[in-house]
């Protein structure tokens, strides 16, 4: 993984294509130790004193502070916390989910993902969609730009001056 950089790279720091996607994310441990990278590049902040060591892993997806002895979650804080679907099905997703052009239906991760319940899909696409969300975005604002609504008779580049708010 890349570490001095907050650009991630394609086939470095993930999957390029979908051979690396399922030699990268085969197993929950490898998605555990992903996720685990990606939140402590620099080693682990324990929440409760705050001091930088390296804990010691456990078994069932948490670390304890070799400090203080705080146990924490690796995916506390995360929409992967307490989740009882497997991280390897949740990884399958975003890789599905970030695939597609035209976005995705419940329905279609429920099939691609053979999930018995349309509700286990629909709350994880709901959890992912929630997330893809940043919460410090700025609204549209001035000239805005729309490409690629060939199907609506709308060719090539049309402009569309948007109120501010
Ligand atoms: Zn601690």
């Amino acid at each position: 993984m890349t570490q001095n950089s907050n650009l991630l790279k394609s086939g470095i720091d993930y999957p390029e294509n979908r051979e690396q996607f399922i030699d990268c994310f085969h197993n929950d441990q490898l998605c555990r130790d992903y996720i685990y990278n990606i939140r402590w590049p620099n080693g682990v902040i324990c929440p409760q004193c705050r001091i930088k060591e390296t804990p010691y892993k456990l078994k069932n997806n948490t670390l304890k502070c070799a400090i203080c002895r705080k146990e924490t979650s690796i995916t506390l804080g995360t929409i992967f916390n307490k989740t009882r679907t497997s991280l390897t099905d949740w990884f399958g997703a975003i890789w599905y989910i970030t695939n597609q052009k035209n976005g995705v239906s419940a329905l279609g991760v429920q099939r691609l993902l053979s999930f018995g319940s349309y509700q286990t899909s629909w709350t994880l696409l709901h959890k992912l969609r929630t997330a893809m969300v940043n919460p410090e975005r700025d609204k549209l604002s001035g000239l805005v730009e729309v490409d690629d609504k060939k199907d609506r008779k709308i060719v090539g580049t049309q402009r569309f001056k948007l109120l501010s708010f």
